[in-house]
């Protein structure tokens, strides 16, 4: 069926100030967004995602939803670039979902050009053309991944930390931030305050990296039960109590360190025994 607006030609006469011209017509963007959905790398799980079909039943969950809006409002950004967002939490509280109906609604209403990678498949993407298995260059690859308008990077810090992969991370996020493009990162790791945790989110992506991420993102905390670990047919209700309970920590996380450290010292007593014992490890 051809466009009434612009009989198919994607430009529509519009009058300006008496002046005769032609514009975009909507069918364009639309056809446009649509292509770009396609070619967007958003996992087949994740291509439902909307703000529409998010559930959010506490607060947490309603903040990201009310941030997430206000980062599609406001893109494309005008002189102040574009402030992304980092969402934070325990699998499968919707950090990708609200990540994925930002992105969808950036390609789909703007025409934007946006992508979907985890970190840790960007990574062996990267790794690929070096092989050859990959038919494009590693530059062409951080060119693209810094040129879309909209990057989602899902999952950071999960990826194995090398001195490569820190400079590679550094390279794709410092050069979106110098850009002011848009970037949504997800993360299961969390801020904390210990310095020295590897598993806190500095120590995974490296401070440079982190620091980074504080001046282009809004950080946001999702608290909320595991989706994936709904019942068949689960109501609102199932998870309000599945969140509850997870709310609920049987170890809290700071008892944790003093094992850690009960650990260390113990390896530090095998070491000591290792001197006493010229033929190396006993046992080994
Ligand atoms: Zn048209």
């Amino acid at each position: 069926m051809s466009c009434p607006l612009c009989d198919d030609t994607g430009w529509k006469p519009v009058e300006i100030n008496g002046v005769r011209q032609v514009e975009r017509c909507e069918c364009w963007r639309t056809d446009a967004g649509q292509k770009r959905l396609s070619t967007a790398n958003i996992p087949r799980r994740y291509q439902h995602c909307t703000l529409a079909n998010f559930e959010a039943y506490n607060d947490s969950l309603k903040r990201g939803v009310v941030l997430a809006q206000r980062v599609i409002d406001s893109f494309p950004g005008a002189e102040g670039g574009d402030r992304g967002l980092l969402l934070i939490g325990m699998p499968g509280v919707g950090k990708t979902h609200l990540a994925v109906a930002i992105l969808k609604k950036c390609i789909s209403d703007r025409a934007a050009h946006g992508l979907f990678y985890t970190t840790s498949d960007l990574m062996a993407l990267l790794r690929s053309t070096y092989t050859g298995e990959e038919k494009a260059t590693e530059s062409q690859v951080l060119r693209t991944m810094t040129a879309a308008d909209v990057l989602v990077l899902d999952d950071v810090g999960r990826e194995r930390a090398t001195e490569w992969r820190d400079e590679m991370l550094h390279l794709i996020v410092n050069t979106r931030y110098s850009e002011r493009r848009l970037t949504i990162f997800t993360t299961n790791f969390d801020i904390g305050s210990d310095t020295t945790d590897p598993d806190t989110l500095p120590c995974r992506v490296g401070f440079r990296v982190y620091s980074r991420l504080h001046e282009m993102c809004e950080f946001i905390h999702l608290d909320a039960a595991d989706y994936r670990e709904r019942p068949p047919n689960a109501t609102v209700d199932d998870l309000i109590a599945m969140w509850k309970v997870r709310n609920k920590p049987a170890l809290p996380a700071r008892a944790a360190r003093p094992a850690r450290a009960q650990l260390r010292e113990s390896a530090a007593r095998d070491g000591k025994a290792d001197l006493r014992w010229p033929g190396g490890r006993a046992g080994s």
